[in-house]
């Protein structure tokens, strides 16, 4: 399809979109139910074909690894809005002041009409469907844009959707950049936008001239902090694993480690052990994937050139020729880059791992803060006054401790950036409240007494005034 045409379909889809909402404005539950068991079932029936559009995409995807982050992800999200929509639909009653009674205060959920989503290509099926499950709990239509560097999994996408949804309810619109800026300047009612924070910026200033309002799931860089406290093996091994998971190409993936001083030596050769312990043989097995695209491995070969220019110890596992056939990198640790080196400048988003000594936790929790606020925070140890000074003086989109990753598939944890790694949260109910107008309501009682509030001002007035000091 020619640009001209896909923005012709994006028009007429987004168009249809609203006059079917205009007919429905509603949305029973019976239909979201019914909507989100198509999904389910979809997902389910197309799960070898959806794990062989990710693996021809990526050049090499570990199965297991779509398996979980894509289907098993994918499905945890849809079933556990299934499960809730009904729930999350109520209106919820909030208490209201003494002197507003017996008038009453509720929230009531109501569907926004037609939503955008812009999807990148690192887990390009579980970011299009989660939040899709989100917004169709809520009760809107919606129009998806795939990543262009997915282009199995985004018209596999489609036809998938196309199959279960009429047009009015879910379309996909297949494009790169261009159609992503022409997608974001459509006065959707409401947009979530999950990629890198270059172009979040741009997705933001292009919804501002509508007022769309947007949520933007972002990356940056998420340090992993290994106290003093903590057992280095086990640290480690969940830092590698976190960092080869999707090799290193996931937003919250540990992107730096912050280890006391005196157990650098101890850090790197436990991480050289846990990656050896995962992919004995890194150069064949197919657990360890792939850099999704030409222009991606030689953004991480000049930061790991970079740091080679500058005589920075680089310890490499794999050979990097043999890898380089299948566009894998060599997972790669890098001990204390300095803070303008190319790898500690921006995320790394691949199997790249700094290794920084510091010497206190008030040095980690300074090293975290003079950069911009992360995705995801990771804090190893066993001193809980140690980690609650850390959780309480940082400040990031997420946190797991003694562990890595794993806040992401809790599904009943928001989920979103803070600062320059993004805005707004979605995820099981946060998901469902971000795509819905939480409408507050005040009914008022036909005993209401604020018509006494009403001039000409007296000394009842007065009065009542003084009431309402004490008990508003
Ligand atoms: P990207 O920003 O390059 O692209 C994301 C999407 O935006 C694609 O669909 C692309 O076509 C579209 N796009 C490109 N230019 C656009 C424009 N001008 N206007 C509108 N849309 C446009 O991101 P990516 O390379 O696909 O993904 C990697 C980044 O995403 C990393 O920074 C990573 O940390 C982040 N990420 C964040 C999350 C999260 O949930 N917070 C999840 C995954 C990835």
């Amino acid at each position: 399809m020619t640009r001209i045409t896909t923005i012709i379909e994006l028009e007429k889809s987004f168009q249809a979109q609203k006059h079917s909402y205009a007919q429905d404005r509603i949305v029973a539950g019976e239909i979201r139910i019914k909507r989100l068991d198509k999904l389910i079932s979809a997902i389910e029936d197309n799960e070898a074909l959806l794990i062989d559009a990710v693996n021809a995409d990526f050049g090499s995807r570990s199965r297991i690894e779509s398996m979980f982050g894509e289907i098993v992800a994918s499905l945890s999200s849809v079933r556990l809005a299934r499960k809730n929509v009904k729930k999350w639909m109520k209106t919820r009653t909030v208490s209201t002041p003494i002197f507003m009674r017996p008038g009453r205060s509720r929230i009531c959920p109501q569907p926004l009409g037609v939503v955008g989503i812009i999807s990148p290509w690192n887990y390009p099926i579980y970011l299009a469907v989660s939040p899709l499950a989100s917004a169709l709990a809520a009760g809107n239509r919606v129009l998806l844009k795939p990543s262009e560097l997915t282009p199995h999994t985004s018209v596999a996408l489609k036809k998938i959707f196309s199959e279960i949804f009429d047009e009015t309810e879910v379309a996909v619109i297949i494009g790169g950049a261009d159609i992503g800026a022409a997608f974001a300047q459509i006065p959707f009612d409401h947009l979530l936008f999950t990629g890198s924070t270059a172009v979040g910026q741009k997705v933001a200033e292009a919804a501002v001239k509508n007022l769309t309002p947007v949520t933007l799931e972002l990356g940056g860089k998420s340090p992993a902090i290994i106290d003093n406290s903590a057992h280095i093996e086990k640290a480690t091994q969940s830092i590698a694993f976190g960092k080869a998971f999707n090799a290193g190409q996931t937003c919250v993936a540990p992107d730096y480690v912050l280890t006391p001083h005196s157990k650098l030596n101890d850090t790197v050769n436990a991480l050289k052990a846990a990656v050896n312990k995962m992919y004995p043989d890194i150069d064949r097995t197919s657990d360890y994937s792939s850099i999704i695209s030409d222009r991606h491995y030689s953004r991480l070969e000049s930061m790991i050139f970079d740091a080679k220019e500058r005589g920075i110890k680089i310890i490499q596992i794999g050979n990097v020729e043999k890898l380089r056939a299948n566009r894998k990198l060599p997972f790669t640790i890098v001990v204390n880059p300095p803070r303008d080196s190319d790898v500690m400048r921006e995320e790394i988003f691949g199997p790249i791992l700094p290794v920084i000594g510091i010497d206190t936790p008030s040095e980690a929790i300074e090293y975290v803060n003079e950069g911009d606020r992360p995705l995801a925070l990771y804090w190893f140890g066993a001193s809980l006054d140690v980690r609650n000074k850390v959780l309480g003086e940082t400040v990031s989109g997420g946190v797991t401790v003694n562990d890595t990753n794993w806040h992401v598939v809790q599904e009943n944890l928001p989920f979103g950036g803070v600062g320059k790694s993004g805005n707004g949260v979605y995820h099981g109910e946060s998901g469902f409240e971000t795509f819905s107008q939480m409408k507050p309501v005040f009914l008022q009682s036909r005993f209401a007494n604020t018509a006494m509030l009403q001039p000409p001002y007296n000394r009842s007035t007065d009065r009542l005034l003084k009431f309402a000091k004490k008990f508003m």
